[in-house]
């Protein structure tokens, strides 16, 4: 069994060298009450970096010389549990590992032929609810508004801006490539997108894309995108903080505006989002979702890195933005 330890934690950005592989020579013969699984895909996540430090956050920090986790999509090998048989698919929360045994806490059934495995990895896994729920219960949609996502190519905003379509809102994208701002317009129906990287005035490229003023913003990225955003909110606008990857790596504090006036001024939200804050609704999110997947309203892609060895490097380059939505290792 191979298996890969958190070995640093990183300074910055992290490295393959923070990462240690090592082999598993343990038992695999299980228990009563106890499955065997067989890692078939795993999901890199830029809230992997937070636990990967040891400051305080919603979440416990991963302990050093221990394998990481993350959501995998894993294949029963052998189960002495009653809620699972051989060649069932699961996903759950599960170590980087090749195999490894598990006592079926916390793992869901997951069904390959109502959608691929890898899509409750996304759309039908974390990073569609996440959307979802973010979106619906702090933006609180209404038809005819405007919403900004940033991260918009990624696996969360990618979603967003679709359900924002779904709801007949005027969605604006902000990605870093040419090339992620043309999918954000071809295959995902925004209305418009703009490329931070090449965009010298963000302030001015919003305001021409939203002429009647941001409503809601689903923020994934913090940093200077998101103060270009604040200058351009309406009255009673809704602001989604899901992420901050722009400042992930800083190993110093960012600079940043103050957002107090921007919000007094317009009586406006900024509330930070949590998905395992909203687990009761997991269930209706996960069904629209489905429906709207079955029914070809939603659609989503992937980015599909292969090998075990490979997990670390995925990992680090949703840094550099190397996906187009879901970042996802096939082993
Ligand atoms: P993504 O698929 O969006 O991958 C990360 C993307 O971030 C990259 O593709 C890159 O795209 C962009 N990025 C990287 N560095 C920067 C930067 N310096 N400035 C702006 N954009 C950058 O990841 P997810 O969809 O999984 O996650 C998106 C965000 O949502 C993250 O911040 C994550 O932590 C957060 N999240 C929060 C959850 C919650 O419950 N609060 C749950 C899940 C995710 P580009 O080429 O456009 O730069």
């Amino acid at each position: 069994i191979q298996t890969i330890l958190l070995k640093n934690r990183p300074e910055g950005k992290p490295s393959v060298s923070d990462f240690e592989f090592v082999k598993d020579e343990s038992d695999v013969t299980i228990k009563d009450g106890e499955l065997l699984l067989e890692t078939t895909y795993v999901s890199v996540d830029p809230y992997l970096r937070g636990r990967m430090s040891d400051a305080k956050s919603y979440v416990p920090p991963f302990e050093l010389n221990k394998p990481v986790h993350s959501g995998v999509v894993a294949k029963v090998l052998a189960s002495k549990n009653d809620n699972f048989k051989e060649g069932d698919f699961v996903s759950g929360m599960l170590d980087w590992k090749t195999k490894q045994i598990s006592n079926g806490e916390g793992l869901l059934k997951v069904d390959g032929s109502k959608a691929p495995l890898s899509t409750y990895l996304g759309v039908l896994g974390m990073t569609g609810l996440t959307a979802y729920l973010g979106l619906n219960q702090i933006g609180k949609p209404k038809a005819g508004e405007t919403l900004v996502v940033s991260g918009a190519a990624g696996a969360v905003g990618s979603v967003v801006g679709q359900i924002g379509k779904i709801l007949g809102l005027n969605v604006i994208g902000i990605a870093g490539t040419d090339e992620k701002v043309e999918m954000l317009k071809s295959k995902f129906g925004f209305d418009a997108a703009i490329n931070y990287n090449t965009t010298k005035d963000m302030k001015a490229a919003i305001a021409a894309a939203a002429p009647n003023g941001v409503d809601i913003y689903f923020d994934n990225v913090g940093g200077p995108i998101s103060d270009a955003v604040l200058f351009n909110i309406n009255k009673f606008a809704r602001m989604i903080i899901c992420g901050a990857i722009s400042v992930y790596n800083n190993t110093e504090l960012p600079q940043s505006i103050s957002v107090q006036p921007f919000l007094v001024k317009n009586s406006a939200l900024m509330q930070g989002f949590i998905v395992s804050n909203y687990a009761d609704k997991f269930p209706e999110a996960m069904k629209e979702l489905s429906t709207w997947l079955a029914e070809g309203k939603l659609t989503y892609t992937e980015t599909v890195v292969n090998g075990f060895e490979n997990i670390p490097s995925a990992f680090i380059d949703l840094f550099d933005g190397k996906n187009k939505g879901k970042m996802i290792v096939k082993i």
